[in-house]
């Protein structure tokens, strides 16, 4: 992009003043510190036009959603948001898309405690690129790894799933008109609510977590792999989302177990620390569902409520699938 506009760009969108204790937007680098005793949790996330957004959507809600993801891959590591940096090429310059884009950037940059500091802007020749990096801290080896489960672990979920396979298939055609079951999952595909708070808590008291972004079969199948577990999901125990209510079944379980974009996060933790997570439940006004165990050996199984293995066909959301 010509200089004189890409910083014009910068400076009318993205330049807010950083935290006393930073050094933002327009020097070569950001500066800023991790408190004593902690480390540095950092994370990356591209949007690409057509891949992970469609062309038409609210460039508010992009705006929000950007940012979204990335602090959920925190929370799902427990560490608290710092800063964050925003690159992006556009293929041409619309002030109205770019004004509604950084208001729904900054909003949720300003509730989360996570300042934009930093970041690229250029043209590309098609579509709209997004790549956001946030950095959160978190005590020093009590970060929430995919490697941390142990066998006998109590497996846990928060909020309720279905609601963004739902809105992304009715906006797709790939379910009939349905203006009611749009307007309820809709929220959920296109203002993703990240767990902060509840990560940060989760510290001390869960063995491993992840956050539920490409499906919660293929997500839990992450820290099982890495922690070496075999696994039982209980699905009756999986809260659905009411715009899930009165679809086919099928069509239900295919949406909970596979359904991406979710951004809650699903945790393991010591049978021990029940009555300390449902009182966080409590606290935190989140729902906290006990959905399953962890074991030895690998392998994931989903049963029915009479403990019937059920047959899972698609695991979830891969890029690079045939
Ligand atoms: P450099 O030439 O060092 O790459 P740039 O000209 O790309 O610097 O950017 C100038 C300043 O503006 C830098 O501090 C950079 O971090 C910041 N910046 C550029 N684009 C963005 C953006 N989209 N959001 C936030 N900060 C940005
Ligand atoms: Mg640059």
């Amino acid at each position: 992009m010509q200089k004189a506009g890409e910083f014009d760009l910068i400076a009318r969108y993205f330049k807010r003043a950083a935290p006393e204790n930073m050094l933002g937007v327009g020097d070569d680098c950001a500066l800023l510190s991790v408190s004593p005793g902690h480390e540095l949790a950092v994370s990356t996330d591209m949007l690409l036009q057509g891949r992970h957004f469609l062309a038409d959507v609210c460039p508010r809600s992009l705006g929000h959603k950007a940012l979204a993801v990335n602090l959920s891959d925190l929370a799902a590591m427990g560490a608290r948001p710092l800063a964050c940096t925003l690159a992006l090429s556009l293929p041409a310059v619309d002030h109205a898309w770019l004004q509604a884009f950084s208001d729904g950037f900054f909003a949720l940059a300003e509730t989360a405690g996570c300042p934009l500091v930093g970041g690229d802007t250029t043209s590309s020749p098609d579509g709209v690129l997004i790549c956001v990096s946030v950095m959160g801290e978190v005590q020093r080896g009590h970060a929430l790894r995919r490697d941390a489960a142990l066998p006998g672990d109590d497996i846990w979920l928060s909020g309720c799933l279905g609601a963004p396979a739902v809105a992304l298939a009715l906006l797709q055609g790939r379910l009939g008109p349905d203006p009611d079951r749009l307007q309820a999952g809709r929220p959920r595909l296109e203002l993703p609510q990240p767990r902060n708070g509840l990560g940060e808590r989760l510290v001390g008291m869960a063995h491993a977590a992840i956050d539920v972004s490409d499906g919660l079969l293929q997500d839990l199948g992450h820290i099982l792999a890495a922690s070496n577990c075999a696994a039982g999901l209980w699905l009756d125990s999986i809260p659905q989302h009411p715009a899930l209510d009165g679809l086919d079944q099928q069509w239900r379980t295919q949406a909970v177990l596979a359904g991406g974009d979710e951004y809650e996060l699903c945790f393991t933790a010591d049978p021990c620390q029940r009555e300390k997570i449902r009182a966080l439940g409590v606290q935190l006004q989140i729902q906290l569902s006990l959905i399953g165990k962890t074991g030895p050996g690998s392998g994931l199984d989903v049963l029915d409520a009479a403990g019937r293995k059920l047959e899972v066909s698609h695991k979830g959301f891969d890029h690079f699938s045939p």
